[in-house]
């Protein structure tokens, strides 16, 4: 069987975390089985759906790495074809004009209201041929009136409806455009879809989409209906709970397999592992595996594997990402130290992407001011004969290496009579602005040494001008 799945956002805002793991587990689904993942933005909306929307889709689409085989479709450049197909169920007899206005509808609803029915269209049009003058019809979908809709679903096994339940939906608008549930299924029948994964937000649709395309003589896809995310309060992710977007996760510092790696385990699980690489969830991955609650998220947890991932990944790679975050601080990365350097320099201490390069800063670019405390505390008299000695030593060092930056700072300690912290301190704070950098002598290899001298000039000066 060849697997072809589908992520099909309504492009009416960012890609959000949700949406981002259906796409996921969708693109994930394609991997395993070696089938075709389609994308396809699902704007008849034209209200809501924005041009800016499908480009943050397709931006975060891109960042994550999930990569769409076919497409992007758009259902606004289909209507043709929904028409065609509309005509086939209306010449067949599974689709009839509507032509009940709102009037009649609203009385039809205060009834059944009334009698503590559940409201829902009565068909009174199935059997109506003739046009109403002035009114434009609907167009209604012929449901079966006997039996049950009934599908084994991949993530929470067998569901079914009875079709008394549903009424007859309207797939076409008076203004004769289709709508949301008659799309997806001509998409899913014309791009052959074996798999459709999604939100269980739709579990209400599938019923009456597999009605739809039985009509039609098809066979439905296999669904599957993906839980959703909370915040650690119970209620349904949303912004009050903090980014929800996934370029904000790019934008926050995140690496995109941090948070795919996440994303993956919202929900799923294999054993115990925690950690996977994109081609262990690839192989891993089974549907069937997907919790049937809701998952709940947690950013500590996101946290956590970013840093994990920070610190296991090829520093060139993690320097790519960090190259954008130094970039966004208005730092050219060719006028310093090179970024693979720094990552492997300053990835124990950040947790985030922006923390490294705000942290990597001084390297590039002079600061404007020393953190206050740290000036206040080792950039005082005191520490003038040190910063003076190690500027000397300093100024000859011929191979500007670690070991030999290393052996500079425990003599001039020796010199000095003092404790290495106690020369290392003002240097740190007179070459980093703060009193927090990589080791002393990481930190003096990666800055350079004329950048290096300078700085200590800078801290005197400063010192000298605290006294006056
Ligand atoms: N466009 C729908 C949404 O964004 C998804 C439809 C589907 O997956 O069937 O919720």
């Amino acid at each position: 069987m060849t697997h072809r799945t589908r992520f099909a956002p309504s492009p009416t805002g960012h890609l959000h975390i949700g949406g981002a793991r259906t796409a996921l587990f969708s693109w994930l689904y394609a991997r395993k089985h070696g089938g075709t993942f389609i994308l396809r933005i699902e704007d008849t909306d034209l209200e809501r759906s924005t041009v800016e929307s499908v480009n943050a889709i397709l931006e975060g689409m891109t960042w994550l790495g999930l990569e769409y085989d076919e497409g992007p479709f758009y259902q606004t450049h289909r209507f043709d074809r929904y028409r065609e197909v509309m005509e086939q169920l209306l010449k067949e007899g599974h689709a009839y004009r509507c032509y009940c206005t709102k009037e009649e509808l609203d009385e039809l609803r205060a009834g059944q209201m009334e009698r503590k029915e559940k409201p829902r269209y009565d068909g009174r049009c199935r059997h109506r041929s003739e046009p109403r003058p002035g009114v434009l019809p609907v167009i209604r979908f012929r449901n079966p009136t006997e039996g049950e809709v009934a599908w084994d679903d991949l993530v929470r096994g067998r569901i079914a409806f009875q079709n008394s339940e549903l009424d007859d939906l309207i797939i076409a608008r008076s203004d004769g455009t289709p709508t949301y549930n008659f799309t997806v299924v001509v998409d899913d029948l014309d791009m052959k879809i074996s798999h459709v994964i999604r939100g269980d937000d739709h579990v209400n649709n599938t019923p009456r989409q597999i009605n739809i395309l039985k009509a039609l003589g098809v066979e439905p896809p296999r669904y599957g209906h993906v839980p959703m995310i909370l915040g650690a309060d119970g209620a349904r992710l949303s912004k009050r709970h903090g980014a929800v977007s996934v370029m904000q996760y790019r934008d926050e510092g995140y690496l995109p397999e941090a948070l795919l790696n996440y994303l993956v385990r919202l929900g799923w699980s294999h054993g115990d592992q925690e950690i996977f690489s994109v081609d262990e969830m690839i192989e891993y991955f089974d549907a069937n595996a997907i919790n049937h609650s809701a998952a709940t998220f947690n950013p500590d947890k996101l946290l956590w594997l970013n840093h994990h991932y920070l610190m296991h990944s090829d520093p060139a790679h993690v320097a790519h990402h960090l190259r954008w975050h130094l970039g966004r601080l208005d730092i050219d990365p060719t006028e310093g130290p090179d970024p693979v350097d720094v990552v492997v320099a300053q990835r124990e201490r950040c947790k985030t992407l922006v923390e490294m390069a705000q942290a990597s800063r001084f390297f590039y670019r002079d600061f404007d001011d020393y953190d206050p405390k740290s000036a206040q505390k080792y950039l005082t008299a005191a520490s003038v004969p040190a910063l003076e000695a190690l500027r000397r030593h300093l100024a000859v060092v011929q191979s500007w290496e670690k070991e030999s930056l290393h052996t500079v700072l425990v003599a001039t300690g020796e010199e000095m009579g003092l404790k290495l912290g106690a020369v290392a301190q003002p240097l740190r704070v007179a070459v980093a602005g703060t009193a927090v950098s990589p080791p002393m002598d990481v930190t003096l290899h990666l800055l350079g040494q004329l950048r290096t001298l300078n700085r200590i000039d800078r801290a005197l000066q400063y010192i000298e001008a605290k006294k006056d």
